[in-house]
C-alpha cells in the first residue's frame, strides 16, 4: 500500500513532529493555512471517517484524546478548529484519516 502518512508514521518520509504517543502522531502541515496548522493521525491506516468501524474506532478515539494535548503543546489556549475532509467532494487529498488542527489567529471563513 502506498500511503504518504503511513510512510511518515514509519519515519520513511521526514516530518516535523509536535506530539506522539503509542497510537497517535501529530506533525506540522507542509503547506500551512494558519499560523498553527498540524495534522493528527492514528498510527494505523484508516482511509477516512467514512471507513471508521467497530474494529478501528478505538484508534480514532485515541486521536480525539490526543487533540487537546496537541493544542496545548501548540499554545492554542484561545481556541482552534478541527477539520477532517472526506472523499472527493470533501476535498480529501491524502487517503489516511487525519484531523487538521488550525489556530494561532481568529480563523476566517466558517462553513459550519
Ligand atoms: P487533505 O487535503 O484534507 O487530505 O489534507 C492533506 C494535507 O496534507 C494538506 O493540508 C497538505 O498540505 C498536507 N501534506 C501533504 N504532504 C505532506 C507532508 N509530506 N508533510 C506534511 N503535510 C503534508
Ligand atoms: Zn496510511
Amino acid at each position: 500500500m502506498d500511503c504518504l502518512f503511513c510512510a511518515i508514521i514509519e519515519g520513511k518520509i521526514p516530518s516535523t513532529k509536535v506530539y506522539e504517543d503509542d497510537c497517535v502522531l501529530a506533525f506540522k502541515d507542509i503547506n500551512p493555512n494558519a499560523p498553527v496548522h498540524v495534522l493528527v493521525v492514528p498510527k494505523t491506516h484508516i482511509e477516512s471517517v467514512d471507513c471508521v468501524n467497530e474494529d478501528n474506532v478505538d484508534f480514532v478515539a485515541k486521536v480525539m484524546l490526543a487533540i487537546p494535548k496537541v493544542a496545548k503543546v501548540c499554545g492554542l489556549e484561545n481556541g482552534y478548529r478541527v477539520i477532517t475532509n472526506v472523499g472527493e467532494d470533501g476535498g480529501q487529498t491524502v487517503k489516511h484519516i487525519h484531523f487538521h488542527i488550525l489556530g494561532g489567529e481568529k480563523l476566517p471563513v466558517k462553513l459550519a
